[in-house]
């Protein structure tokens, strides 16, 4: 399995939530051969729960695992600061990227720490990103964390 092959069950997760009314943000946590160990998206809009990030729902979906550094996570966005500190935290080896032009994270902080970080700036993920910020701004903004920017009150 290839980066581009991971990549589309993460896209597939993105694509659930965004056909759910939820945030396209899909993760998968695969082993350094590549086997799919788990996969999730973000339900905040779902489930009703800001913790469940794509990252954080494959990597919780993924169980225990008693070393990181050789685990391979794949997600459809740049991650936020949250599933960042996850990374570190965990001592995740590799993160592979679907893109970083709707949110650009915080790459850098990861590199830093030796992550291998690799960019697939893929055009699906991209596309499907962006049209959920134009078609749900408030949800969009609620997500990562800057709800000055949009109006709670007025949207549902
Ligand atoms: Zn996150």
């Amino acid at each position: 399995m290839d980066y581009r092959d991971m990549l589309a069950i993460a896209y597939a997760e993105a694509q659930s939530g965004f056909d759910e009314g939820g945030v396209p943000v899909g993760a998968a946590l695969f082993d350094a051969d590549g086997n799919l160990l788990g996969r999730g998206r973000n339900r905040r809009v779902q489930d009703n729960d800001p913790s469940v990030h794509g990252e954080t729902d494959a990597f919780r979906k993924a169980g225990r695992q008693n070393n990181y550094r050789d685990k391979i996570l794949v997600t459809t966005l740049a991650p936020c600061w949250y599933c960042s500190g996850l990374i570190r935290q965990f001592n995740i080896g590799t993160v592979v990227v679907g893109e970083s032009a709707n949110f650009e994270g915080h790459l850098d902080w990861l590199r830093e720490a030796g992550v291998n970080v690799i960019e697939m700036h893929d055009e699906k993920c991209t596309a499907l990103m962006k049209q959920f910020i134009e078609v749900s701004p408030h949800i969009w903004f609620e997500d990562i964390g800057e709800c000055d920017q949009c109006n709670l009150e007025s949207t549902p």
